[in-house]
Parts: C-alpha cells; sequence; structure tokens
C-alpha cells in the first residue's frame, strides 16, 4: 500500500476526484446480474472501506446515485458513466469503492468473488 495510508481515484472524464482511507477491510469480484448490467462487464470490483474516510475532493455535484434495490445505492458520473462506489443503507458505516477507477493502481488483495453462480462463461478461462 502506499505511504499515504489512503487510496486516491477519478472517473474517467476526471470530473469526479475521491479518496478514501485505508485499511481496506476486503476486497471483491461482484459477478451478480446486477453489477454486470451497471459495469457492462463481467463483474463489479469493489475495495471495502469506512464511509467517514470516504471524502469526494471534486465533482460532488456530478455524482448520482441509482438504488438498484431497496438498499443498495450505486454511485456513478454522471457525464462519463464511471461507476464510483456500491453503498447500503442497511450498513452506512461501510462504503465499497470501484478498483477500475483507483489510481494508482489497486495493489491489495481481493479476498473475495460473490455471485460466482453467473459468473459469465464468456470469461477467458485460465
Ligand atoms: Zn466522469
Ligand atoms: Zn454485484
Amino acid at each position: 500500500m502506499n505511504e499515504t495510508g489512503q487510496l486516491h481515484g477519478s472517473c474517467l472524464c476526471g470530473g469526479v476526484a475521491y479518496r478514501a482511507d485505508l485499511p481496506v477491510s476486503h476486497a471483491s469480484h461482484c459477478y451478480c446480474t446486477m453489477c454486470q448490467k451497471q459495469h457492462g462487464a463481467a463483474a463489479g470490483s469493489y475495495a471495502n472501506v469506512a464511509a467517514a474516510g470516504y471524502v469526494v475532493e471534486r465533482g460532488a455535484d456530478l455524482i448520482t446515485e441509482y438504488a438498484s434495490s431497496s438498499h443498495a445505492r450505486r454511485g456513478f458520473c454522471k457525464v462519463c458513466g464511471s461507476t464510483l462506489f456500491w453503498r447500503s443503507t442497511q450498513a452506512p458505516d461501510r462504503i465499497a469503492i470501484t478498483l477500475g477507477t483507483l489510481e494508482p493502481e489497486y495493489d491489495g488483495p481481493v479476498q473475495r468473488e460473490l455471485h460466482t453462480d453467473t459468473k459469465p462463461a464468456w470469461l477467458p478461462h485460465r
């Protein structure tokens, strides 16, 4: 991990920038069909951090939150569509930030694969 004790990230258009305090409790690849739809990809990849340490440094007004279920909120940039976070109203002290928006590249372990029953068959086979 970096020396600052923080993760930094931004969206594709650069309008949104954020930081989050370490530590990461766990990171995951989630293959649920909602993550596949929202990310347009095989999985949503996230690092779970404390909500209190998550700070939007730029572009808070560009973040739209979509309620994908009764408790889940998915934040994205309304300009470029980058997915930024997943959070649950049932666990407001935590937030899951997207690994793909982190700069530099996330260098921690990914401990969990979720909803592997809907993991797409079109992923490359190892
Ligand atoms: Zn953007
Ligand atoms: Zn998911």
